[in-house]
């Protein structure tokens, strides 16, 4: 038997439980496929991020496009983080689970003006702005709302971060922010601008960052641009460097910890005396949920075999998209194996959870787990296939609470059926 591959979901006589829930009594309860959260997990690197910034001033910016579930979301909010936000709709999510405005940073390429506006009259802390015409566009947007808009510049770093290409968002040839070289000017630029406050620098170099040393790199960047900033007058309250810490998928991961993150970064912005904020997603979800799933049927083909299960990539993404592994388990312990692809009912051969995978010998009814799923999984959902999105449940202790209802057909057609 493999030992278990993390503290929130472990076997226990053979069974797989959440915390102290099992998941095997839980499927038949309320059905597959659902996502499941351990409370617990969040709690832990919530504590731990608190922790390792302690001693310097930190505002810890939860990034929701890793997760926007609303009972998750107030747990981030009553353990006083802030929110790093994307869009107009997770602005509106943060505001309904109680962030303050003063906590919300927002990010994205590509604001829209309604957005903006809807920011704006939000008092949120900063716009992370990522080009020169945005720029111009939130100066005269908060000029029509007699306003002015906080903002950040977001700047690239050009810092390769060692990441899968598609979540590499730091390098010269991505679409996000402003190239480090051009950060003087275009600072010139904003704080002559009438309806602006220019109160911070921002970067954010990608995600699933498994070397802290790139952070290292990046941020030396960022500070070093700091200082020419002062030196031409203009003073900065915050840097924000993003988020992007990696976390455990395969079983031998060993991830970065928050504490390795602020050991890395903490020296550096010291020197400037300026705040913190930290945009972390990824790594304060992952561990803490997993996607349950019931195997339909087993296919077994000359070449391979095929464990078909009830979920599929409208509900899980990552592997399709990234190629991305999740190390997928049985609920009920198996001594026998098999290698086989694990697959959804989708009609793409891309809707996979695992291929030529080992794992405990299944039948048609048996449960599986896909692991690491907290983080981009129900927040990157769809109903491709006209699927209804899956459960979602949050386990505290031996307790559990359905945080998001099963879709069913006439949810997800309503607004069709609306104007035919
Ligand atoms: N901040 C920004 C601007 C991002 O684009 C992202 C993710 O893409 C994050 C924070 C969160 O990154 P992660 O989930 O890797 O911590």
């Amino acid at each position: 038997m493999e030992g278990n591959f993390n503290d929130y979901f472990v076997y226990k006589n053979g069974k797989l439980y959440c915390e102290d829930v099992s998941i095997q009594n839980l499927s038949t309860k309320i059905g597959t496929p659902f996502y499941i959260y351990s409370k617990k997990a969040i709690l832990d690197m919530i504590n731990q991020y608190k922790d390792a910034f302690k001693d310097y001033p930190t505002l810890i910016c939860y990034a929701l496009k890793a997760n926007s579930n609303l009972s998750l979301l107030r747990i981030f909010e009553e353990n006083g983080l802030g929110a790093d936000i994307v869009s107009g709709g997770e602005l509106y999510k943060a505001k309904k689970a109680g962030f303050p405005s003063n906590k919300i940073v927002y990010a994205g390429v590509g604001k829209t003006d309604a957005e903006i506006m809807y920011a704006i009259n939000e008092n949120i802390l900063s716009f992370n702005v990522e080009s020169v015409m945005e720029l111009d566009v939130i100066n005269e947007i908060a000029g029509k709302q007699h306003k002015k808009a906080n903002v950040s510049i977001r700047i690239n770093p050009d810092v390769d971060p060692k990441t899968h290409p598609y979540i590499s968002t730091g390098l010269k040839k991505s679409k996000f922010g402003i190239d480090i070289d051009e950060g003087l000017d275009v600072y010139k630029k904003a704080v002559k601008m009438e309806n602006l406050k220019v109160v911070g620098i921002h970067c954010h170099i990608g995600s699933q960052i498994m070397d802290v040393s790139v952070y290292k790199e990046a941020v030396e960047k960022i500070v070093n641009l700091v200082f020419q900033l002062k030196k031409e007058g203009i003073e900065l309250e915050f840097i924000d460097i993003g988020g992007g810490l990696g976390v455990k998928y395969y079983p031998q991961d060993i991830p970065p910890t928050p504490y390795d993150l602020a050991n890395t970064i903490l020296p550096i912005v010291k020197q400037t005396g300026l705040k913190l904020i930290i945009e972390p997603g990824r790594s304060l979800i992952a561990q803490a949920g997993a996607l349950i799933t019931k195997v339909i049927f087993i296919k077994d083909k000359k070449e391979k075999h095929f464990v078909i299960v009830d979920s599929g990539m409208n509900d899980l993404i990552r592997p399709s998209i990234y190629n991305a592994y999740h190390h997928i388990i049985t609920v009920e312990e198996k001594t026998e194996k098999m290698i086989a692809d694990i697959v959804g009912p989708i009609c793409e051969t891309g809707d996979f959870f695992g291929l030529d995978r080992e794992i405990g010998k299944v039948n048609r009814g048996d449960l599986i787990a896909i692991l690491s799923a907290g983080a981009y999984g129900s927040s990157m959902a769809s109903n491709y296939n006209v699927r209804p999105k899956a459960m979602e449940v949050l386990v505290d202790g031996d307790k559990y609470k359905i945080i998001k209802e099963r879709e069913d057909y006439q949810y997800i057609s309503k607004l069709e059926e609306e104007v035919v």
